[in-house]
């Protein structure tokens, strides 16, 4: 092994040691037992857990979940951390897999999508492409500046969260994201409702009326785990990591961060308006799949989605001749 690599791999057990805090053996301060849990099957695993009074008991994995941060916490951020995300365009193939795990994980219902992928085309003339597009939780966040209540901030872990108790749904910030991802909670849906308790780092239970985007995960990471939307990629397209540690993984590869923007050309989303992502793209050159495998099998709904764009005009139009 040479010595980037074993660098490489030393970066990527950092980034995921946090995800070990909880292994058998050791005390997860700030774990409580679930009653959502309370009909799992025992895993065989115990793990140690540090009650309220003092006391160190043992209880299996299953019956465990992490403790929803505080308002405080919540706003601060992980302490010595600052994410980013790198999505490979070449490898896309529009399989959807980070759509329907990150609606899963956020219970949020069908039609309402944190990660949206847009077929791109420039002109007639040039390859279309697919484009997963989440929150960019930019360092200069137009969102944050123009909210009224504060419900919307930057975190100096990087994220961009909105704390949906403090919102009051004026939609400032809907029309400030010069990138149109955040949603509105138009009505209370039954996938909503949940008994855990509220944070700004999970976005459940939702409230109805307010606005809500891609998080980055950040419970997820806190736990030193990936974001849905990159553990359920099958094609590893989503990188995701710490730019202060310069190291980017999907869970399989991992890559300096610096290295594999500097190789791939990776670029900003339009740069140019000067919000300054914290999400990069590597341009799709040598694509691994042609454009249809991602458009056949869509359901009509989503097929509608991309009637405007060049490649779907001209299947139309060849198929009415
Ligand atoms: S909708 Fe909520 S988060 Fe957005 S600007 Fe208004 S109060 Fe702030
Ligand atoms: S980072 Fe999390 S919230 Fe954002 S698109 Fe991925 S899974 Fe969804």
């Amino acid at each position: 092994m040479n010595e980037d690599q074993n660098q490489d791999n030393n970066s990527r057990r950092r980034f995921l040691k946090l995800g070990l805090l909880a292994g058998a053996g050791t005390v997860a301060t700030g774990a409580i037992i679930a009653t959502s849990n309370s009909q799992a099957h025992e895993s065989g695993e115990k793990i140690k857990v540090l009650t309220t009074n003092g006391e160190v008991m043992e209880v299996d994995k299953n019956y465990l979940s992490m403790a929803p941060v505080g308002i405080k916490e919540s706003h601060e951020g992980i302490p010595g951390r600052k994410f980013v995300m790198v999505i490979d365009l070449a490898k896309c193939k529009n399989a959807r897999k980070c759509v329907e795990e990150c609606q899963k994980g956020h219970n949020l219902p069908k039609g309402q999508e944190f990660m949206k992928v847009y077929l791109m085309q420039d002109s007639e003339k040039t390859a279309p492409y697919w484009f997963p597009k989440p929150c960019y939780h930019c360092d200069n966040p137009q969102c944050v500046s123009v909210c009224p209540v504060g419900a919307t901030y930057k975190r100096t872990d990087g994220i961009v969260l909105i704390d949906n108790e403090r919102c009051i749904g004026c939609k400032f910030c809907m029309t400030g994201c010069p990138y149109s991802t955040r949603i509105f909670a138009w009505n209370h849906e039954e996938a909503f409702e949940s008994d855990q308790v509220y944070s700004p780092e999970k976005s459940v239970p939702g409230v109805e009326g307010t606005v809500s985007k891609c998080d980055f995960c950040p419970d997820l990471a806190r736990e030193g785990k990936l974001p849905y939307c990159a553990s359920a990629c099958p094609m590893g397209v989503i990188y995701f990591g710490d730019i202060d540690e310069d190291v980017v993984t999907n869970g399989v590869e991992t890559y300096k961060f610096s290295e594999l923007i500097r190789d791939r050309s990776g670029y900003q989303y339009l740069e140019n308006l000067g919000t300054r992502p914290n999400v990069y793209y590597l341009p799709p050159v040598d694509r691994q799949f042609p454009v249809e495998r991602g458009y056949d099998g869509l359901e009509d709904d989503i097929k509608a989605r991309y009637d405007e764009t060049p490649f779907v005009q001209k299947l139309k139009h060849e198929e009415e001749k």
